[in-house]
C-alpha cells in the first residue's frame, strides 16, 4: 500500500540534473538494484549516451568517462 499516493496523479519522473520533464532513465548497471539499472530520471537534453537507446544520468555518465579513461590506459 503506498502512503500519500495522490489518486488520479500519476508519478511523473524529474530530471535530476534541471528539474525538467525526464523522457529518459539512467542505463547503468548497478548491482544489488531491484531492475539492475540505475534508473534516475533524466531528460533528452541533459542525457549522456554512451551507446544508442542507452542514457547516463550525470553521475554515471561521469563514471563512465572515468572507465573510458581508464580502459584505454
Ligand atoms: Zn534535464
Ligand atoms: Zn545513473
Amino acid at each position: 500500500m503506498a502512503t500519500g499516493f495522490v489518486c488520479g496523479t500519476r508519478r511523473r519522473p524529474k530530471c535530476v540534473q534541471c528539474g525538467g520533464r525526464a523522457d529518459l532513465e539512467c542505463d547503468w548497471k548497478v548491482p544489488g538494484r531491484k531492475r539492475g539499472t540505475c534508473d534516475a530520471p533524466i531528460c533528452s537534453r541533459c542525457t549522456t549516451s554512451p551507446a544508442p537507446e542507452k542514457d547516463l544520468c550525470p553521475d554515471h555518465a561521469a563514471a563512465w568517462q572515468r572507465w573510458k579513461e581508464a580502459r584505454s590506459a
